[in-house]
């Protein structure tokens, strides 16, 4: 059923009050094709969370939502379970299964919102784990032909918050699941200090995935705000990579500025601690403005629209250039 004139506050984590003029749900593959094969000329979008988008107006085409479930073993041996897991599942509840199984492999990736389809988009990560690292396939809906394809690890291109889903198979597939690897045999990436820190205060205790997952939740807790109590759509810039000598320019002035190397001729430099040392942290604009606790992350101060966040996400790239002659680019979706 294709609704219309539909709110899409329920359907996206920023909180702003849009409305798609047509809005319909797919459950199966099957659906999927049927709905995009009959609106291919029109405009559309497939959203799973809507917690990677930024709606800036009223959205004038079709959005379809992905709910394609599914949660399979395909092939298990003495150290690792292969699962394929449908393009609508939540991320979050599919971590917390795999995790209660024992199975290790993204509980660096707990509590990141939004779905399983959406994940190999942005190639998401968090500390020190990406996506990929798992990922063995993904399975989508090519609409050049209506067929679906498989795409190995190395064919979707990942790189830092990137795939080829975000570059030349923009609008041309749908992801319906990921195929993913995971280990029985156990070991952690706990190279992040907060992580250590915890884990350190029992040293008693096993350390397993399911440990590993409860602390990055309480880490992310204490310093992300929750979309369901205030409007954000995550980190709203990308961290930027750095030649060396720009990054060596502004360690001359901030020795303390945080810096990781990315390769031996690039530095990666925070784009939250650009933000704040331009002044951002904690400010508003309006009914917008940046979290107090993490500078990177725009939030909804109530009754903000899309226009003002990317008013002030203009304003906050404009600021840091000019006091750093660095560009950051977004990493949510603008539309
Ligand atoms: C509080 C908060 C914390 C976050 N933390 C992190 C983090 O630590 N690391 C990180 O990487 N990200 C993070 N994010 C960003 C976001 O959660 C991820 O990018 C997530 O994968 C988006 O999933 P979604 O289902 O909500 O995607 P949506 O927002 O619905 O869509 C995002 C993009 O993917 C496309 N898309 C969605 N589903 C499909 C599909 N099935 N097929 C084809 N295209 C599709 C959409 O068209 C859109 O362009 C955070 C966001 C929030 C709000």
């Amino acid at each position: 059923m294709i609704e219309t004139n539909k709110s899409l506050l329920p359907y996206h984590t920023f909180g702003a009050k849009v409305n798609a003029k047509y809005f319909t749900i797919a459950k199966s593959s099957d659906e999927l094709s049927q709905i995009i094969s009959e609106n291919l000329t029109n405009q559309f979008m497939v959203i799973g969370g809507g917690s990677n988008v930024l709606f800036t107006k009223d959205y004038e085409g079709l959005i379809i939502k992905n709910e394609i479930k599914g949660f399979e073993v395909i092939d298990e041996t003495d150290s690792t379970v292969t699962l394929k897991i449908g393009a609508g599942e939540n991320w979050h509840d599919t971590v917390m299964k795999t995790v209660e199984h024992g199975w290790q492999g993204i509980e660096n990736l707990a509590l990141i919102p939004g779905t399983v389809g959406a994940s190999p988009i942005q190639n998401i990560g968090a500390y020190g784990v990406e996506v990929k690292d798992v990922i063995q396939e993904v399975e989508v809906l090519d609409y050049s032909n209506f067929t679906i394809k498989t795409y190995s690890t190395s064919q979707c291109q990942f790189g830092y918050r990137n795939s080829i889903f975000k570059n030349e198979l923009k609008g041309k597939v749908s992801v319906l699941s990921i195929t993913i690897k995971l280990n029985k045999d156990w070991s952690f990436n706990t190279s992040y200090g907060a992580i250590n820190d915890e884990l350190s205060k029992n040293p008693e205790l096993d350390i397993t995935p399911l440990r590993v997952a409860n602390v990055i939740i309480d880490i992310r807790n204490a310093k992300l705000p929750d979309p369901k109590e205030i409007g954000n759509c995550g980190s709203f810039f990308k961290n930027p990579v750095l030649s060396n000598e720009i990054a060596n320019r502004i360690l001359e002035e901030y020795p303390n500025a945080p810096h990781y190397p990315v390769g031996e001729l690039t530095t990666k430099i925070p784009a939250g601690w650009l933000i704040e040392t331009t002044g951002w942290k904690g400010r508003s604009k309006g009914n917008v403005g940046t979290y107090p606790k993490q500078a990177l992350v725009l939030v909804n101060n109530g009754g903000a629209t899309g226009e003002e966040a990317w008013d002030l996400a203009m304003t906050i790239q404009k600021d840091v250039y000019n006091k750093f002659s660095i560009k950051i680019e977004p990493e949510v979706n603008i539309v």
